[in-house]
């Protein structure tokens, strides 16, 4: 009965994914999706609060009982890419130079499907949060909802989130007990020496061999400094000198880049040391050195017994055959965030078809990808089955 409800929601759905899908938008500007969301909310007579953290919306359905005293949380992400749609899909965007090429079209599409399916049978004992969240792509979306008093409005004990795998087959879920993506953080070293005549080195502070020497200091970073059987990234992306020039020594250099950990304390030890670096190269060549270093997203660390009920809510739908376990990978997701402050996990949804060519293939972040509507009735049962045995009735 479950199943086949869902189906039938799930038919509206893929239009609704659509339509969100014509109409991207990115980082705190996605209104059009805020103001679907909540039109549906409203027809559908469930309870919600907007406006958090700009365009965010929180929705509340209680269950038929509230015996337990417990609330569980979902959270979809509702922002686009600045991308240029080559999809070719009838639904591609409609906003030149934007486009929903990560499936938050979808995700936002699955917890709506859970709403109007939870608003309709209330079968837990418990409280369920649906959280639509703004700007997961570089915009600290989820940071910014727990600033806003997330936790204290909208209290909830443990928390689950789906991204949809274009890597997996349709009909496999994977997760991971502890890490599963990384952390992102981003630096800015400046360099400061004192810029010259070329051919009179005597009178200048040559920042070049110093920014030379911290590129190739900052290289070992991982290799001398984190344990092997840990992983991390330092890449250096930028580093900008001089005018063009032939006869100027700079007085100035930038380099920056990103870090990618599995830990706090890799960060912190990172940070310590890059520091060290910038400021022990700056100091080798007569110049001065400035680190911005900016922690933006923490890693998604899955707790233990969170994956646990996530595996046995997916092998309940697709079986255990279809439980792969996910290879921890560097890329970022703020979901991170819900889980540094409260128990959860996440999930990968595989959303891939035989077909060599299927749209729903591409990589996130593609022009040509496209969220596959086929996965929205299995993701929107698997949050289901989630909320009714998280908080199962007793005695209803
Ligand atoms: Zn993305
Ligand atoms: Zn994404």
């Amino acid at each position: 009965m479950r199943t086949a409800l869902l189906h039938s929601i799930a038919t509206e759905a893929t239009e609704w994914r659509r339509t969100l899908h014509r109409n991207p938008q990115t980082m705190y500007e996605e209104t059009f999706a805020s103001n679907f969301v909540c039109e549906k909310l409203t027809a559908w007579g469930i309870p919600f609060e907007r406006d958090i953290a700009v365009t965010g919306v929180v929705a509340t359905i209680e269950g038929r009982r509230n015996q337990s005293g417990r609330a569980i949380a979902f959270r979809a992400d509702m922002d686009a890419l600045d991308i240029t749609e080559a999809s070719g899909q009838p639904w591609a965007s409609h906003n030149p130079g934007k486009m929903h090429a990560c499936g938050h079209d979808g995700h936002t599409a699955t917890l709506l499907t859970l709403a109007r399916y939870l608003s309709q049978t209330h079968n837990f004992d418990g409280t369920v949060r649906l959280i639509f969240q703004p700007a997961e792509e570089g915009g600290r979306g989820a940071f910014r909802m727990l600033d806003a008093g997330l936790l204290e409005r909208f209290p909830f004990d443990e928390i689950y989130g789906y991204h949809n795998w274009p890597f997996l087959p349709r009909g496999t879920f994977s997760t991971v007990v502890g890490p599963m993506l990384a952390s992102v953080d981003d630096f800015e070293i400046e360099l400061i020496g004192r810029g010259g005549h070329a051919a009179m080195v005597e009178h200048t502070a040559d920042v070049l061999p110093a920014a030379a020497t911290l590129v190739s200091a900052l290289q070992t970073l991982v290799s001398r400094e984190i344990a092997a059987n840990q992983a991390a990234v330092v890449s250096i992306t930028n580093c900008n000198a001089g005018t063009g020039a032939f006869n100027v020594i700079s007085g100035r250099a930038t380099l920056n880049g990103t870090v990618r950990t599995f830990r706090n304390a890799d960060r912190d030890l990172i940070e310590r040391r890059m520091r060290q670096m910038a400021e022990g190269a700056a100091l080798m060549y007569g110049a001065t050195a400035k680190v911005d270093y900016r922690r933006l997203i923490d890693p998604v660390i899955n707790h233990r017994e969170a994956v646990e009920h996530c595996q046995t809510a997916a092998a309940k739908l697709v079986g255990d055959a279809n439980l792969l376990p996910f290879q921890p990978m560097m890329g970022g997701e703020d979901f991170g965030g819900f889980l540094s402050v409260r128990p959860g996990a996440f999930i990968a949804i595989g959303q891939a078809e035989p077909e060599s060519d299927s749209p729903h293939n591409y990589t996130l972040h593609s022009p040509k990808y496209d969220f596959n509507d086929r996965i929205l009735p299995l993701a929107a049962e698997y949050f289901a089955e989630l909320a009714e045995t998280r908080l199962r009735p007793t005695n209803i």
